[in-house]
């Protein structure tokens, strides 16, 4: 069964032209990877996963407020075929399919045998190579933070003068991380978690729990 797509304005072209920022474009010889000059695109809606049925746009909060992409991220439009000595997938079909982020962190955490990463770096003509390994248990714990820290988990530690530079962390605040030298922060952390809070643009300084916080 194929479905009709509806088109939105090309977001890409629009930018370009609203911002005008390489006025003499020649858009013959550069055009836009995103709708081919045709100032039309897809509606990011319609890209969907076929695991959970969602989008597979990703909707983030960046410090100018909630910006959705409109980039298919994740497995999207992969491909899979049957050949003879198949027996799960049959001879000769194409399957294709759409997997979002959301669902394809599902299926990691599901494998017996858990994904390889590696960090990637840039090789000398600026092409992507596979870097140093990366261990999957301290990927997870990254991503399980992150949600936590979404969830309010971060806030409520920091509310309850607990260390927020790990999930759970049990230990009282000691610190708090102030960005540029002097931009207050809800960052604390205990003596262990100390490293996991410097940073170059960053600076401790002894705890200031949500009380003191309006003296600032
Ligand atoms: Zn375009
Ligand atoms: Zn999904
Ligand atoms: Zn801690």
């Amino acid at each position: 069964m194929k479905k009709e797509h509806t088109y939105v304005e090309c977001t890409g072209c629009k930018w370009q032209l609203e911002q005008n920022i390489v006025p003499d474009r020649d858009w013959e010889k550069t055009p836009c990877p995103k709708c081919k000059n045709t100032r039309l695109m897809i509606d990011p809606k319609e890209y969907l996963c076929n695991m959970c049925g969602e989008g597979m746009c990703p909707n983030i909060t960046v410090p100018s407020g909630k910006w959705s992409s409109d980039v298919p991220h994740g497995l999207f439009e992969s491909s899979v075929t049957g050949g003879y000595e198949s027996y799960h997938l049959m001879d000769m079909t194409k399957y294709t399919f759409s997997f979002c982020e959301k669902c394809l962190r599902e299926l990691f955490i599901k494998c017996k045998i858990p994904p390889k990463l590696n960090d990637l770096g840039f090789s000398a003509n600026f092409e992507y190579v596979d870097g140093e390994e990366r261990d999957w248990k301290d990927e997870l714990e990254s991503y399980e933070y992150r949600i936590w820290k979404d969830a309010g988990g971060h806030h409520e530690a920091y509310m309850n003068k607990k260390c927020n530079a790990k999930k759970d962390c049990p230990s009282r605040a000691v610190y708090t991380k102030l960005y540029n030298d002097h931009d207050f922060t809800e960052d604390c952390c205990c003596e262990k978690h100390k490293p996991l809070r410097q940073y170059a643009n960053s600076k401790l300084v002894k705890f200031i729990p949500n009380v003191l916080k309006t003296f600032l």
